[in-house]
């Protein structure tokens, strides 16, 4: 079956709109939002939401919004929640965002004109090839853009607007979440599952179009506590064990060709310092421990201890302790329990005149925390590319299509249901 709707779509001025208005989050806050800025985001959402007639949208105290589209069908559909984020990378700054679009792209490399060093190059963003005749929207090289994740929250707009405009189009309850905080890992730590009401869940914040991604990382975080021996540097003579020389050791033996973000790829995980800390006394090594099957966790976590105790051998008065801290886990186990989620989604990606790619996500999303709380969540291409950075970009048409996606997948649960 392919597409009879007659789409007409508002998602890149939608998309315009968002990206202006800074959003970044700052993992050193400890409030929620981490930024009262985002709400500056989230209460306009919540404003077009209820202009389109969603009576219950309204951003709440913590900085996430909540709307559900009521059903059209009268058979018993599955509630489906379609969720962004609408923080921005703590990476990158997000203040000051001028979009520039370029209009029916002819190929080649892309300029940016705010900074002549940042340069779209086709061969380190091969997608480029597929975006010929394509509106492709950038920054002017000094922010990031934001499609990251205000991709997702347009189209999810886009896709609400356009069935409350079609209530001949028959769906099943729909609820509509943007989350605050993704960015810093704790996008879903003040999420309402019970106000949400949801079964299921797709999280729009994927890259190339036509993927859908069941899998991420699982992901530990370790931390490395060194006790060394300090004494007045005047009298240390075989007496002091420094503890950031015993730091340092423990980094200079990590695998130099392996197991690191910098030499892996695909399904390979990796061990990654993320901090450093200390003085003559006591340091701190953090690090980043990732891969997809929990057995490359424990494997990566024995090697960093074993690394750990060998290095100690040098320092036989110091002391050492190894904290390892679950972060979250590869969604897969959770999702795979209804195939119908991901498959109606291949299918919805098909009606919308494009060739599903499954995928695994080098990192986690809000979805796979929300898989273990009990909403399992999928990730469906958003079209961001080049996140995190001065050279990100979405085409227009590409945003369209996951528009499209999420009708017809609204469509397909109530069809089979
Ligand atoms: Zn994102």
């Amino acid at each position: 079956m392919t597409s009879t709707l007659a789409f007409t779509h508002e998602v890149a001025e939608r998309f315009l709109r968002y990206v202006v208005i800074d959003t970044q989050s700052d993992p050193s806050s400890p409030t929620c939002p981490s930024t009262a800025k985002q709400k500056n985001l989230g209460r306009l959402l919540a404003a077009e939401l209820k202009e389109m007639g969603l009576a219950d949208a309204h951003l709440d105290e913590h900085g996430y919004v909540y709307a559900t589209i009521p059903a059209t069908s009268d058979k018993k559909v599955p509630v489906i929640c379609f969720c962004s984020h609408m923080d921005t990378s703590p990476d990158c700054t997000g203040a000051n965002v001028r979009p520039q679009i370029v209009k029916n792209y002819r190929g080649g490399d892309i300029a940016l004109p705010g900074d002549p060093v940042q340069v779209i190059r086709v061969a380190d963003y091969p997608e480029l090839n597929n975006q010929i005749g394509n509106d492709i929207i950038t920054t002017d090289g000094t922010t990031l853009l934001g499609a990251d994740n205000k991709a997702g929250v347009a189209e999810i707009m886009d896709a609400a607007h356009f069935l409350l405009r079609n209530p001949q189009i028959k769906h099943g309850t729909i609820k509509i979440l943007f989350t605050p905080d993704e960015e810093i890992g704790r996008g879903v730590d003040k999420v309402d599952l019970n106000k949400l009401g949801a079964d299921f869940a797709y999280t729009m914040d994927g890259e190339t179009a036509g993927t859908i991604e069941d899998e991420t990382f699982s992901a530990d975080g370790a931390t490395i506590t060194i006790e060394g021996v300090s004494t007045h540097p005047g009298f240390a003579k075989g007496k002091m064990e420094h503890a950031i020389k015993i730091a340092a050791g423990i980094i200079e033996r990590l695998p130099k060709d392996a197991c690191s973000p910098e030499t892996t790829e695909g399904r390979q995980g990796f061990l990654h310092p993320i901090g450093i800390s200390g003085a003559l006394e006591q340091a701190t090594l953090g690090f980043i421990v990732r891969d997809f099957a929990e057995a490359g966790l424990k494997d990566k976590e024995a090697l960093l201890e074993n690394i750990v105790k060998d290095v100690m051998k040098g320092f036989p008065r110091s002391t050492w302790r190894m904290e390892v801290k679950e972060q979250y886990r590869n969604m897969k186990v959770v999702i795979d329990r209804h195939p119908e989620i991901v498959n109606y989604a291949i299918e919805a990606i098909r009606r919308a005149g494009l060739q599903p790619v499954r995928s695994s996500i080098r990192g986690g999303t809000d979805g796979s925390r929300l898989s273990f709380m009990g909403l399992p969540c999928p990730n469906i291409f958003a079209g961001e590319h080049a996140f995190h950075s001065r050279l990100e970009w979405v085409s227009r048409q590409d945003m369209e299509k996951a528009v499209q996606t999420i009708v017809h997948l609204a469509m397909i649960w109530e069809e089979r249901a």
